[in-house]
């Protein structure tokens, strides 16, 4: 590509879209430049993914410590352990560094331009940032999304929070209300009931925990683990602004059985993300925003309706995942290459929460299955009776599959162990389109958690092992 522009590409916005997008264009020989104001690795590995899951594998090490005796391993003279929260943060600021510096060097080395800044489309089609402006023969716009507060819950940082304070913080409230049992609801209760945060969890719709998205019955089996740990759960909550008082907050909410009040330290709010779209020329540039935000797109090529300049992650409608964000920087640099990209299919993305225990799925439930009008057959197999989830000591959960009848795969639903790894095969059986008796036919190491995917594979089949 050539002439007139300083760049094929200038992308806005260094998180996992962005830099996804930087990274793979510059592989296959695109000029890039890379705007980004702010720490490179966005939201997902400053304040998201990253540090979440970091501080939920603190909570899975606090949980086999003070299990260690179930393993015939005994301590002299410590009989618990507690979580010291600024080491916590120190280990997770450690990854977060190592990471974001390890990103830097990859873009370095593949001499994508790293602009600071804050980047502006202008109506000509360019990027304005401070004052100059750079020219692309395409633009990409990838500026994520920012943590959606409700009114009477306007984030102070101190007492009502959002994840990006709670995944950096150095200190751990006592007690603590969670605003929202989605994703990141669930993961930070998961996280605060494990290391002893009395903690209370107010969702708005009736159910529990992950009320939008997977298979209720994988969400059901991690609302009764957490209440089994502790965490005292309230759905069809609302919640009344917090008040303060002299020991913290004083927070009133109802549910269908009445009304209710509790004094907590912090309060979490959890009740989803907005899209970074405002202030950046782009109506006026001629990409078209939707009411809600985020930007519109043709989802075959990631182009808005601007010709020339696209969008990927957390500002386009699609599911909030940091690995669609990777999947659609491809689908759009492949789009400016000319070639033909094969969309994402957003049905079949994989879904992980990585509270204990992990949900994983993967496809269509059940229930869409069934009303998507296609006839179904489904077969579960618990890790109760799995050898490997019984030596980890780990052995709530399930696999649950849906194929159709003499057809292919269509969705699986994991929740248990290393649900989160488990899900790879199954995600790529059912975008595969395989057969049950296909992938049924393969063998899973013994003893392993993933026998009890092969077991439920080989049960669809009509005959099996220990199905
Ligand atoms: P979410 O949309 O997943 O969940 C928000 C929840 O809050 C919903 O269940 C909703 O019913 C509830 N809610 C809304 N208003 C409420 C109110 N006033 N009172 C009580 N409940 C209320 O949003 P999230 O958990 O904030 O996550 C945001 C985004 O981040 C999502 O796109 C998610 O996919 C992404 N994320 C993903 C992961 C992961 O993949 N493991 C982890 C963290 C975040």
């Amino acid at each position: 590509m050539s002439g007139g522009s300083d760049y094929d590409v200038v992308i806005i916005g260094g998180g996992p879209g962005g830099y996804a997008a930087a990274l793979y264009g510059a592989s296959a020989g695109l000029s890039i430049a890379l705007v980004e104001d702010d720490a490179l690795g966005g939201t997902c590995l400053n304040r998201g993914c990253i540090p979440a899951k970091a501080l939920l594998q603190t909570a899975e090490v606090h949980r086999t410590a003070n299990h260690a005796g179930d393993f015939g391993i005994v301590a002299d003279g410590v009989s618990t352990f507690s979580a010291d929260w600024s080491k916590v943060a120190t280990r997770t600021t450690g990854i977060v560094d190592r990471l974001v510096g390890g990103l830097a060097g990859l873009i370095k080395r593949r001499k994508v331009d790293l602009v600071t800044g804050r980047g502006r489309l202008t109506s000509s089609g360019g990027v304005s940032v401070d004052g100059k402006e750079l020219r692309g023969k395409a633009v990409i716009i990838a500026t994520g999304s920012v943590p959606r507060s409700i009114p009477g819950f306007e984030f102070d940082g101190e007492l009502i929070v959002s994840s990006d304070h709670s995944t950096r913080s150095s200190s751990l409230p006592e007690r603590v209300a969670v605003i929202g049992g989605g994703v990141i609801g669930s993961e930070f209760a998961s996280v605060y009931t494990d290391v002893g945060v009395q903690t209370t969890l107010l969702e708005a719709l009736p159910g529990g925990v992950l009320p939008i998205g997977p298979d209720p019955e994988l969400a059901g089996i991690l609302s009764r683990a957490l209440v089994k740990r502790g965490t005292k759960i309230h759905a069809q909550a609302m919640a009344s602004p917090p008040e303060k008082s002299n020991g913290g907050l004083v927070l009133g909410f109802e549910t269908k059985d009445g009304s209710e009040k509790i004094e907590v330290d912090q309060v979490l709010v959890a009740t989803g993300r907005r899209p970074v779209t405002e202030d950046m020329g782009l109506t006026e540039a001629g990409v078209r925003v939707s009411d809600k935000g985020f930007i519109e797109v043709d989802t075959t090529t990631m182009a808005t309706t601007k010709p020339g300049v696209y969008a990927v992650g957390d500002v386009v409608d699609t599911p909030g995942l940091a690995h669609v964000a990777y999947a659609e920087a491809i689908v759009a640099i492949k789009a400016i290459l000319g070639e033909n990209p094969l969309p994402v299919d957003y049905d079949r993305v994989p879904w992980v929460v990585y509270t204990h225990p992990e949900v994983a799925w993967a496809g269509y439930t059940e229930a869409a299955a069934k009303a998507a009008g296609y006839d179904v057959v489904v077969h579960k197999h618990k890790f109760a009776g799995n050898g490997r989830a019984m030596i980890i000591g780990d052995t709530d959960g399930l696999v649950k599959i849906v194929a159709e009848r003499n057809g292919p795969l269509l969705g699986a639903h994991i929740v248990g162990p290393w649900a989160s790894e488990l899900i790879s095969e199954s995600y790529l059986a059912i975008n595969w389109q395989a057969l049950p008796e296909e992938v049924g036919a393969f063998i899973h190491a013994h003893p392993s958690l993933s026998e009890a995917v092969g077991e439920t594979m080989l049960a669809l089949t009509g005959r099996s092992l220990h199905g």
